[in-house]
């Protein structure tokens, strides 16, 4: 699978690849790259260094370098096309001895930065938890906290630098637009805020700010906010896969143009908070 937004911003690279390292794979010691792995490889080192066949009898062409994450340390893998015609399909070796043998289940990745190709593996579980945008900072209590102020109440915790520089009005005129309810059901029953005597929501970014780094389109925008119960608020940043992605699939479905803002899938918006499929 290609590195989305998230990906390229957390190891910051220009392009990468990802995908499950299969039991067979571990045990047989070799990889077999496929799609945009493929492209990846053969766009890095170039179609004609890559030769076809066993390692054996191409043993100085088949060793390719390569940086091993996240120490950079030079690795030197061997890598072939198993298939004379050289089709998408590339077989690339992995060995204890070379230091890059990831585990079967695990999840190993590709990327170019600076020039060099870097390669790496870490559990599932902990590419999950490495690649969920950090959604969360400082100020998000305080944003949360300006939506209830007033004129005469000025609760005003937000600091003067929001990290994410979010238009608190904005958030209030979602919240307006979606008459005080929860955007993912709105029968979801919602308290009174004591400053606002109106019902309690919380603004949710959709595409989350910290991707603004990454892309020059404006994600503090009306289409991106979603106006979320606390309930659901909480759960689409920490349930489990199910009710994440139902929660997404269903705010994607209601306003379908947020997938224009970075002209993206519903299934890369999975993938901001971990709970894409890896395959
Ligand atoms: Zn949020
Ligand atoms: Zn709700």
């Amino acid at each position: 699978m290609q590195f989305g937004a998230n990906q390229k911003l957390k190891f910051n690279a220009q392009i990468g690849s990802y995908s499950i390292v299969t039991e067979r794979e571990h045990y047989d010691s070799q990889i077999t790259a496929t799609d945009s792995e493929a492209e990846l490889l053969i766009n890095f080192f170039g179609r004609e260094s890559i030769p076809i066949g066993n390692v054996k009898s191409n043993k100085l062409q088949a060793l390719k370098e390569f940086k091993l994450y996240p120490d950079g340390e030079k690795v030197k893998l061997n890598l072939v096309f198993p298939k004379p015609d050289k089709t998408a399909e590339l077989r690339l070796y992995i060995s204890s001895k070379a230091s890059f043998k990831p585990k079967g289940n695990s999840v190993w990745f590709m990327f170019e930065r600076d020039n060099a190709l870097w390669i790496g593996s870490m559990a599932e579980t902990e590419w999950r938890d490495e690649n969920v945008i950090i959604v969360y900072d400082e100020t998000e209590g305080a944003y949360q906290d300006s939506l209830l102020e007033r004129d005469e109440i000025k609760i005003n915790k937000l600091k003067a630098r929001d990290i994410f520089s979010r238009d608190r009005n904005l958030a209030l005129e979602r919240i307006q637009i979606e008459k005080y309810q929860c955007e993912y059901n709105p029968s979801h029953s919602l308290f009174k805020s004591r400053y606002t005597h109106l019902p309690y929501l919380e603004a949710h970014h959709l595409i989350p700010m910290a991707l603004q780094k990454v892309t020059p389109q404006k994600l503090d925008t009306l289409e991106n906010i979603f106006s979320l119960c606390p309930y659901c608020h909480r759960a689409i940043h920490h349930a489990d896969k199910d009710l994440t992605r139902d929660i997404i699939e269903r705010l994607v479905h209601k306003r379908p143009e947020i997938l224009n803002i970075m002209d993206i899938k519903a299934a890369e918006i999975f993938s901001f908070y971990s709970v894409e499929d890896i395959y």
